[in-house]
């Protein structure tokens, strides 16, 4: 041992534990609740940053994707106020249909048509009680920095007075009317849904070609179809008219089989030459482009389908079966009466239901319907205004936009949702609408009035129904802005600043959001859009209860701590496209953790130094992390964390960890250099670890939080802003030679194999004299004679 090591100072660690436990994010995260840290402070007259936070669906457990999102939804928060805005955050709960009706029948296992209205609402509410709570739980845990204090609930009454009294202003407005069309009916869920709720699947199905018989000629007729339990329905047979096979038959009348009625044969392009036959029935309704036929056709609807699952009378022989029993009593009878010609096993495009994943029917039924064909253009304008992160992004609403056909159906068939406030007289049938600023409960509520104004009669009627969720939630920009209860502060916080959320419900909350909010003031609901993509599994697809591929956060968080499982979701993949899940990549990113931990503690050793006289070495780290702090900035302005995550790691561990900290470990011990040389070294260490603790604070909000506490402040890292890139770039021009250097000298001793404290003979190259000092010592080299 030389002299000079037995003579140097001991250096105690500032920060005593060994490893990060992150059982300290519990205690960390209390202090701020303590601190209320995060409750908004709004100086006056100035703009809040507003987000409009989705409000998340408490239905199971809560999927991993969903909460990697809303980690960096709490980014996008942490990020603003660090760029000093004024932040609202608010938490909201959405509790409000179908999903959560069908876990309250499976957990107490009751069904919700055979439970009293009353007893149902109490369960659901129970049910969801229990779900938020976990739901909350989950969010502190991943440091969400929300305003707890400040929550609110889609099904609160104060929420669905709301919500009512929107639809009894746009009522007023004449942009709601009722109407019995074809609509999406999921048996299941027994009731209508919306066209941006159902989803296409390729399902397995039979084909079945039937001999019709053409009634001029008597010839047969082959018409291949997957619903023959229509048949009673069909209204005409079309041909392509570019067909020679059916040149023939053009004008002429197919009479239909069992039924015996004669319908006629028309060429029309939409038939498909190479699909069954290439004549088509054309049915009420089989699916939707028998919809646009009888349209554009003007052809009279014969319903064959029940709302209760069921054929109708129109069915004849078949009334009362469900339809997969139908089909099989159909496809029996036609092979007895030898018109049966084949049954073909396809897979056929299948719209289903996106929540029950029951395939849809299409009956008409009247429903109340909100007008968004007449407000496309104006929408489309809004669209792009709107400034999407990411920008391509933008395309799944304008793709969406281009393609309604209908206004939007906003009631539904059931029973935990807020309820459309209406009453009908029991004589006349005219609707009683109340004025609006209470919560109604038409079906068990007495009507707002005491006479029909009409015909005078007492007796109304309360509509059973409840609106579509979406009614709800495409309303949460005017609820959190204090849309008409607070004039001063709604001039403040609306438009609201940014709609983070995922881009599976672009169709449907954004859409909506953008409609409603339009219609009501007049403006768009926010100025940015901010689109996640979706958490898949390891392998890149979907998760699913019955694949078994669902990757369940609670554990993780549990084994890996919060910061870690956020850096993971920040660190994946870049903002807007799909990120795969694993505890894997989680342990992946943990690892980083553990890097920042190590390094925290040994530039813990060394006391925090003010210097003005700088060594080649510090001034080029320096130049490095100015370099840094631009290039991550770049993904902080745009809120994709994906820049920030794999710069901030890059730098840390291939060039602060691997090179600078090497060559300066001899000079902070203060081994064969001077007091103000040592000095510097500590003065940069400790620089370059406060600017990555402050760069990384959005991103792992409880390290960073702690280390700082522990070394540099008596307060939070949260209240500072980011850090300014206030060194010159100049030294970096050495950077790529001086990692080549180092590598160069490692491989020299690997392949010796002399240990990296060895000395080695060998000169420091010409270019890089101005580090000459520190890297010698780094690599104990020997110059050559
Ligand atoms: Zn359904
Ligand atoms: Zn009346």
């Amino acid at each position: 041992m030389s002299t000079k090591e037995s003579e140097k100072p001991k250096f105690e660690p500032k920060i005593k534990e060994k490893r990060w436990n992150h059982q300290f994010e519990h205690d960390i995260f209390e202090s701020w609740q303590k601190e209320r840290l995060y409750r908004l402070k709004l100086s006056k007259g100035k703009r809040p940053f507003v987000i409009d936070t989705p409000p998340p669906y408490p239905s199971g457990t809560w999927h991993i994707g969903a909460v990697a999102q809303y980690s960096q939804i709490d980014m996008i928060a942490r990020t603003s106020r660090m760029q000093g805005a004024q932040v609202l955050f608010p938490i909201g709960i959405d509790r409000n249909g179908l999903p959560v009706e069908i876990y309250t029948e499976s957990l107490y296992k009751v069904k919700m048509r055979e439970t009293p209205r009353e007893e149902f609402i109490e369960l659901c509410k129970k049910a969801l009680d229990e779900l938020e709570s976990k739901m909350l739980d989950t969010m502190k845990r991943i440091g969400l920095s929300g305003d707890y204090e400040a929550k609110y609930r889609t099904d609160d009454p104060s929420y669905r007075k709301f919500t009512q009294s929107s639809f009894i202003e746009l009522w007023k407005r004449g942009l709601i009317y009722e109407a019995s069309r074809p609509n999406n009916f999921c048996h299941d869920c027994g009731t209508t849904i919306a066209d941006a709720e159902v989803e296409y699947k390729e399902l397995p199905t039979r084909l079945t070609h039937v001999n019709f018989k053409v009634k001029e000629t008597g010839e047969n007729l082959v018409i291949a179809t997957t619903r023959p339990e229509l048949i009673c329905s069909c209204q005409l047979v079309i041909v392509n008219p570019t067909d020679s096979r059916y040149t023939e038959v053009q004008g002429k009348h197919a009479v239909l089989p069992i039924y015996g009625r004669e319908v006629e044969i028309r060429p029309h392009p939409s038939a498909q030459q190479d699909f069954g036959s290439g004549v088509v029935m054309i049915c009420s309704y089989g699916d939707y482009a028998d919809v646009l036929l009888f349209r554009e056709l003007g052809l009279s609807e014969i319903i064959a389908t029940g709302q209760d699952g069921r054929l109708t009378k129109e069915a004849g022989p078949y009334q009362g079966l469900t339809f997969a029993d139908a089909r099989d009593k159909i496809i029996e009878d036609l092979k007895a009466q030898s018109l049966l010609v084949k049954i073909e096993r396809i897979k056929h495009r299948t719209p289903v239901c996106s929540r029950s994943g029951t395939p849809i029917e299409i009956i008409p039924m009247k429903e109340y319907y909100l007008k968004q064909l007449d407000f496309l253009p104006k929408l489309k304008e809004l669209a792009n205004k709107i400034t999407f992160y990411p920008n391509v992004n933008r395309q799944i609403l304008l793709d969406w936009l281009n393609s309604i056909m209908i206004d939007w159906p906003i009631s539904r068939r059931r029973v935990y949702a807020t309820e459309i406030p209406v009453w009908y007289c029991m004589m006349c049938g005219q609707s009683v609408i109340p004025r609006g600023g209470e919560y109604y409960r038409p079906w068990k509520d007495p009507a707002p009035v005491a006479q029909c104004s009409n015909c005078g009669s007492t007796e109304f009627e309360g509509d059973p129904r409840t609106f579509d969720t979406w009614m709800d939630s495409s309303i949460s920009t005017l609820f959190i802005s204090k849309y008409k209860r607070d004039k001063r502060f709604f001039k403040h916080a609306y438009p609201a600043t940014i709609r983070p959320q995922g881009k599976d419900i672009v169709r449907t909350w954004l859409h909506y959001s953008i409609l409603r909010c339009y219609q009501l003031t007049g403006r768009a609901p926010f100025t940015h859009a901010w689109i996640a993509g979706l958490g898949m599994d390891e392998q890149g697809q979907a998760m699913h209860k019955s694949k078994g591929n669902v990757v369940d956060p609670l554990p993780i968080l549990e084994k890996f701590g919060a910061d870690s499982f956020r850096f993971w979701s920040a660190s994946e993949a870049t903002h807007g496209s799909d990120f795969r899940c694993s505890e894997l990549r989680i342990a992946g990113a943990h690892k980083f953790l553990t890097k920042l931990w190590n390094l925290s503690r040994f530039i813990s050793f060394f006391p925090y130094a003010r210097s003005t006289s700088l060594m080649a070495s510090d001034r080029w780290i320096l130049s490095e992390l100015a370099k840094l702090i631009e290039r991550s900035m770049v993904g902080y302005h745009e809120f994709d964390f994906f820049i920030p995550a794999n710069e901030i790691r890059d730098f840390v561990w291939e060039t602060f960890a691997s090179h600078y900290l090497e060559m300066v470990k001899p000079r902070a011990y203060g081994q064969g250099f001077t007091k103000s040389q040592q000095r510097a070294a500590w003065y940069t260490l400790h620089t370059v670890l406060k600017t990555i603790l402050v760069l990384l604070a959005p991103l792992i909000p409880y390290m960073t939080d702690y280390v700082w506490r522990q070394l540099y402040s008596n307060h939070t890292v949260h209240i500072e802003s980011f850090p300014k890139p206030a060194w010159p770039r100049t030294y970096s021009k050495y950077t790529e030679q001086m990692l080549t250097f180092n590598k160069e000298v490692w491989k020299i001793k690997e392949d010796r194999n002399l240990a990296l404290r060895d000395s080695l003979e060998m000169d420091v190259p010409k270019s890089l004299s101005p580090f000459k000092a520190d890297l010698v010592k780094m690599h104990s080299l020997i110059p050559k004679a």
